[in-house]
């Protein structure tokens, strides 16, 4: 983190107006949070499905002790494909306010994790600028990571500029007709792309310790979904051309046809292996200068 504890305060506060006519996600649902819950579902208290040390991450953020994940409930998008769909779909786990959130960082940072890893944080920013206060007033230190669907809005982003060290936003679709298709929402690809552009201007390329484990930058994932290879190349065409030729970038090849995926071609099935490579090889062509974090 960047900023002074004033200026968090700050941005916490800030963060609370935002949540009065919410325009937290691209959805801009503008609805008092307070009153009632959003598109999202979620409604004034931030719900933690779970949390931990996790070593599933991408290398950099994992390093000996593990990336410190907290799992948030519910989510701004509505992905067919959706793998956490017991999470984002239902109200599982704790509600906690700014005091237990910022007690659950620094358990995590007290048991050793290289980071705070806010997975699917989006709809719950102003609770966790709590929570970051708390834990700063008593001595957090290790690098926050925002891990989000990358539906985010420029404002929620500007707020959390100096407070965010590492980004770990998804790009999902690069095109809004397959966002409307697969994920429910009618922008997602214009919203994501100027997410990408917002996080990448405030922190940049990965920067790691003498360990290798990521103190600062952007990291983005993709996920490589079956027939869709223009989706996949003009992803990465925009992350080039738009974000820097030098991006890291995790096209990840894990897909299978989860929740109601199968009632949707043609992304009902799994990704092959072959097709998996055929369109890495095409990656590399179009961005020879990109560091690839799972390519095989
Ligand atoms: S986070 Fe997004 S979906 Fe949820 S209420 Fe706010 S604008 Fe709507």
């Amino acid at each position: 983190m960047r900023i002074q504890i004033e200026e968090l305060r700050d941005r916490a506060r800030q963060a609370h107006r935002l949540w009065e006519a919410c325009i937290l996600c691209g959805r801009r649902c503008q609805i008092n949070r307070r009153e009632r819950a959003g598109l999202c579902r979620a409604g004034n208290q931030a719900v933690v499905a779970s949390y931990g040390p996790h070593w599933g991450e991408e290398r950099p953020l994992v390093g000996t002790g593990g990336s410190g994940t907290i799992f948030f409930s519910y989510c701004n998008l509505s992905c067919v494909f959706c793998q956490n769909f017991d999470i984002s779909h239902e109200a599982e786990g704790e509600e906690v306010d700014g005091a237990r959130l910022g007690a659950i960082i620094l358990s995590l940072q007290k048991q050793g994790c290289e980071n705070i890893n806010l997975v699917s944080p989006t709809h719950y920013v102003p609770v966790i600028l709590d929570g970051l206060t708390q834990a700063a007033e008593k001595g957090l230190h290790v690098p926050i990571v925002y891990n989000s669907g990358g539906y985010d809005s420029l404002e929620i982003l500007q707020l959390l500029d100096g407070i965010i060290d590492i980004y770990l936003p998804d790009f999902k679709f690069a095109s809004d007709d397959l966002g409307q298709r697969f994920c429910g929402v009618k922008d997602y690809a214009s919203v994501a792309k100027a997410a990408l552009k917002e996080m990448y201007r405030q922190v940049g390329l990965p920067q790691l310790d003498e360990e290798g484990t990521a103190q600062k930058g952007l990291i983005i994932r993709h996920l490589m979904m079956p027939a869709l290879p223009d989706n996949t190349l003009d992803a990465i065409r925009f992350i080039v051309d738009e974000v820097s030729p030098q991006s890291w970038v995790n096209v990840m090849a894990q897909y299978y046809p989860a929740y109601r995926a199968e009632e949707h071609p043609p992304i009902d099935k799994p990704l092959s292996r072959r097709e998996y490579l055929q369109v890495i090889k095409q990656i590399k062509l179009l961005g020879p200068e990109l560091k690839l974090l799972n390519g095989l």
